[in-house]
């Protein structure tokens, strides 16, 4: 085991510890330091070719994850906890129970792409190998299958051509369904500052929403939800009309070109127009420059995988570059890159239930036999298992009477979450290896296995340009926990699976030992891309030190960085490139105007609703379901509630004012969550974040509104284009609270309202709304905030009352500090949120701090600084905003950097800036100084 600084880095040096970022697939390299007082700090590597010593917001905070508050330290059977010999016994015994009386199809596992690459490559050994199926399948299902199945049925292989230099290479960027800015942001950045250093390089940006991305489009294609397709298929057509096919290329090295031309014969400007709503200036703009510009990058991500047609347009877009001959060059190709982590690692071992191991196809017999050969296994998974969707399905119709769930929160993340609960619910059998205690997934466990975290386990990952990259530990596991691999590993021993000779099959030493094999295993299993068999021969020194490598490092060859099909060459059995005709349907109409609720048996209600489409993604600070990144005080001050961004147009016929809270619901569930009103959305579409859970805020998982639609061939969710319901929620009362202990039993006390936590700097914070009158809203925060907590304790209450307006201020004080504080109103409650928040602990002395306190406002010239728009310093929006119109000399984004630090480090919050200094003309010092705020909103907004 590696800790601490005495680790060799690749480089030699030993000063820091060179590990890989655990959040996003664009896979930064960062050093860790063990400062002298044992805290870690954390910079971006400037060897790591991914990043070159970048990282955004939530890299550069990586060592505020390291908290252990909520960690989950010891197994835990019926929420007991025990030795890890007992909790292994009973896994083993409980799946060799269910196979011997229910078949081994009925275990399951659902893995992550927030795994290694060894615990990937074990989980998948185990269920293909010895269980003899393929009941595993991947969170990565959830975010890049589509991409996946483009690939295998364009290339041949699940491969991605290019390398991020291509970005910077280009001549034209095109960003399909990606906000960049905030999901891979420091691809962003490098792809900014290529853009910085040549002014010629144009980007299109095709999103439906104006996102923080579109501060570097030339061209920002703001197309109605899932019409891409149509989009790409007229883009073909206008590169023939255009005379911009290479008909030699296509000639030499594609079929199906004729095909797929005659299926977009008929998509000209005005029907792509109609199919889009985008104006046919618009498109003639795009289409035009695509023509004309060789070196061309697109770039495409979620809002193209999440779709019911994901595959047919990630295709869509491979076309274009098959047809003109753009790809495998500099500066030229498709680009999928991926959400998580190790998304691209779990491809390589076949995490996904339709692939085997090595990128060898379920369905190829002759590399089938090959694999089997090589593990020695038993058995080998003969046809593709259920994926994702269908998996928790059938849990839920008892065909999967035991599921193992590894490093994912299924019950939050996966389409129709309330049902997925409802299935884990009523499975015999559920096991959770997790690295915290509280997820949502966790609380339907049978058995809980804590497992080792991001930073206590050595492994690899593979990031979206096919970059293997080292993880590296450098803390010791947290008491019992232990790494995922291990655990199967245990099990594996536990049922006795050994190889046809009668060897120990899941007995290695540690992770260099897992590798070794999964590198020998691509040499040998026959792939014509993933081969990596050169690392097989590495030692565990070798290992320990591994300096980031691209594949293929097939066995004889030096690492080196290349890309795939210049030759013109694919995988396919011909060898050609395979271009799929395309079927264009109407996009998603929003049935216009607003009704009210008149479903049967209920009473007409006088709230207006709309049906508008929903959209989910990510925000800039926060990382899936919240489970790291939820309790780093300064990534959630940037956006502190889960909130719906919503178009003024449906906004106003519904109602809604920014700070009311609405209520989405669709036919599998319901959501509450603060409105934020904003022209970046489309009329009759609403985005919501995909972030919060049950831990976070009363009722705010997305997913729960999600269907089960899915991609037919990749089987991925269509998460992006759902029918739902908007209207506002009719709140009597509104609350804001501030407090040093975080309350227990929210959920309870506040049974269905409204509320939402989040931690700050000295404690926590948390919005509040009701249906109560002000009054007893009071009563039940009084009970709350102070109830047990202070039990026993010499406090003081101050209280002021204007019951008029129905409004109540409450503090709460230990000896001469500020303990708590609450405050309630018919309204949502105007605050200097932040600053209250940064007065707990503070001392109280004098009358004039109290009725600061009590009106929940500073001193004019003490400005509450904000919500947080630059989390590495701290800086919030007024204190940017007052810089801007201080004296009118900050006038670039560089210059409010050296004012006040914001945006000088990870360079995330750069476009927010941006943003500010557009709107400077509409700013109004007086304003930042004077209005509290009603809610921690985006900058744009506040
Ligand atoms: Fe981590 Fe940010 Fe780099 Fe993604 S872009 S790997 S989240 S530092």
């Amino acid at each position: 085991m590696m800790v601490g600084s005495d680790v060799p880095t690749f480089s030699g040096r030993r000063e820091a510890v060179r590990t890989t970022c655990p959040y996003c697939g664009v896979g930064c390299g960062v050093l860790i330091t063990r400062e002298p007082d044992g805290a870690h700090s954390v910079q971006g590597d400037p060897e790591h070719p991914a990043n070159f010593g970048r990282l955004c917001s939530k890299g550069a905070a990586l060592a505020e994850t390291l908290d252990v508050s909520d960690r989950l330290l010891a197994p835990r059977v019926a929420g007991r906890e025990t030795d890890w010999d007992s909790a292994l016994n009973l896994v083993a015994t409980r799946l060799r129970q269910t196979i011997d009386e229910h078949g081994p199809d009925s275990v399951a596992f659902y893995v992550s792409g927030q795994l290694l690459t060894e615990d990937y490559y074990v989980a998948n050994k185990f269920v293909k190998g010895w269980l003899g199926n393929a009941n595993i399948d991947t969170n990565s299902r959830l975010c890049m299958a589509s991409s996946v199945a483009g690939h295998r049925r364009a290339f041949g292989t699940d491969t991605v051509p290019g390398t991020y230099e291509d970005l910077e290479l280009a001549d034209l960027v095109v960003l399909v369904g990606s906000n960049l800015a905030w999901c891979h942001p420091v691809l962003f950045q490098r792809l900014q500052a290529a853009r910085e250093a040549r002014p010629c390089m144009r980007i299109v940006l095709i999103d439906p929403r104006r996102t923080a991305t579109t501060e570097l489009a030339d061209l920002h294609l703001s197309l109605a939800p899932d019409s891409d397709i149509a989009l790409f298929g007229g883009l073909l057509c206008a590169l023939d009309d255009n005379g911009a096919i290479d008909t030699a290329f296509a000639d030499a090295h594609v079929d199906g070109f004729e095909t797929a031309l005659a299926s977009v014969r008929g998509l000209d400007v005005d029907t792509v127009a109609a199919l889009t709503a985008l104006t046919p200036v618009e498109l003639e703009s795009f289409y035009a420059l695509f023509s004309a510009t060789d070196r061309v990058v697109s770039v495409y991500s979620q809002g193209v995988n999440q779709s019911a047609r994901g595959t047919d347009t990630v295709h869509a877009i491979i076309d274009c570059h098959l047809a003109t001959g753009r790809i495998g060059r500099p500066g030229m190709g498709p680009f999928s890159i991926t959400g998580q982590p190790n998304a691209m690692g779990g491809r390589e071992v076949g995490g996904l239930s339709n692939m085997l191991a090595a990128h060898v196809e379920l369905g190829n017999a002759r590399a089938r036999a090959r694999v089997q050969k090589f593990w020695g296994s038993p058995c080998i998974a003969e046809k593709p298992g259920p994926m994702a969707v269908e998996l928790f399905e059938r849990v839920r119709d008892g065909k999967i009477k035991a599921v193992w769930i590894m490093a994912t929160n299924p019950v939050d993340s996966l389409p129709d979450a309330d049902r997925v609960r409802d299935a884990l619910a009523r499975c015999p059998f559920v096991v959770v290896s997790d690295v915290v205690e509280g997820s949502d997934t966790g609380a339907v466990a049978d058995v809980l296995l804590p497992s080792a975290a991001w930073s206590e386990k050595d492994g690899t990952v593979t990031n979206s340009e096919r970059r293997i990259s080292r993880q590296r530990c450098f803390r010791t596991a947290l008491d019992l926990a232990k790494p995922d691999w291990w655990q199967i590993a245990e099990v594996a021993k536990r049922l006795e699976c050994v190889d046809v000779n009668g060897r120990p099959a899941f007995d290695w030493v540690g992770p260099a030992e897992i590798f070794r094999e999964h590198a020998a295993l691509s040499a040998a299993a026959g792939s014509p891309d993933f081969d990596i068999g050169a690392a097989a021969s590495l030692d565990d020194a070798g290992y320990d030190a591994l300096a980031p490598f691209q594949w293929p490092w097939r066995e004889g060859s030096a690492p080196g960085e290349r890309r795939f099909f210049a030759d013109g060459v694919f995988h396919t059995p011909s060898g050609r490139g395979r271009m799929w005709p395309i079927e264009v349907q109407p996009f998603i109409a929003t049935p216009a105007g607003c009704t009210e609720d008149r479903s049967p048996g209920r009473k007409p209600t006088r709230t207006p609703t709309r049906t508008v489409i929903l959209n989910t993604g990510r925000i800039r600070d926060q990382w899936h379901t919240m489970t790291r990144t939820g309790r780093v005080a300064r990534l959630s001050s940037h956006l502190a509630e889960p909130f719906a961004e919503i178009a003024p147009v449906d906004a106003d016929a519904l109602g809604i004012n920014g700070a009311d809270i609405v209520e989405l619901a669709s036919a599998s569930g319901k959501v509450r969550m603060r409105a934020l009103v904003t022209d970046r959305q489309r009329p009759g579409s609403v985005f919501v974040p995909m972030h919060w859970s049950d831990a976070w805020a009363s009722r705010a998982r997305v997913d729960a509104l999600v269907s089960r639609t899915v991609d037919p061939v990749s089987g991925q969710p269509a998460s992006k284009s759902e029918p739902v319901k908007l209207a506002r929620w009719g709140a009597a009362s509104y609350a804001f609270a501030v407090s040093a202990h975080r309350p227990d039993g929210l959920r309870t006390a506040l049974g269905n309202d409204y509320w939402a936590l989040s931690p700050t700097a000295t404690g926590w914070r948390i919005e509040i709304a009701s249906t109560d009158s002000p009054a007893l809203l009071l009563e039940r925060l009084d009970a709350l905030l102070v109830g047990a907590a202070y039990v026993d304790r010499a406090i003081e209450r101050v209280s002021h009352d204007d019951s008029s307006a129905g409004l109540g201020r409450r503090l709460l004080l230990e000896g001469t500090r500020l303990a708590t504080a609450w405050f309630v109103g018919p309204a949502p409650v105007g605050l200097a949120r932040r600053w209250l928040a940064e007065q707990i602990g503070q001392q109280v002395t004098g009358t004039n701090a109290r009725h600061r306190l009590l009106a929940g406002r500073p001193e004019d010239d003490l400005p509450d600084p904000g919500a947080t728009v630059c989390a590495c310093f701290d800086v919030g929006a007024t204190t940017i905003k007052m810089a801007i119109t201080a004296d009118g000399n900050c006038t670039t984004v560089a210059k409010v950097g050296a004012r006040t630090r914001a945006g000088t480090n990870c360079g995330s919050c750069r476009p927010e800036i941006r943003r500010m200094l557009e709107a400077e003309s509409s700013l109004d010092h007086s304003l930042f100084v004077k209005r509290p705020v009603l809610f921690n909103s985006p900058v744009v907004e506040v």
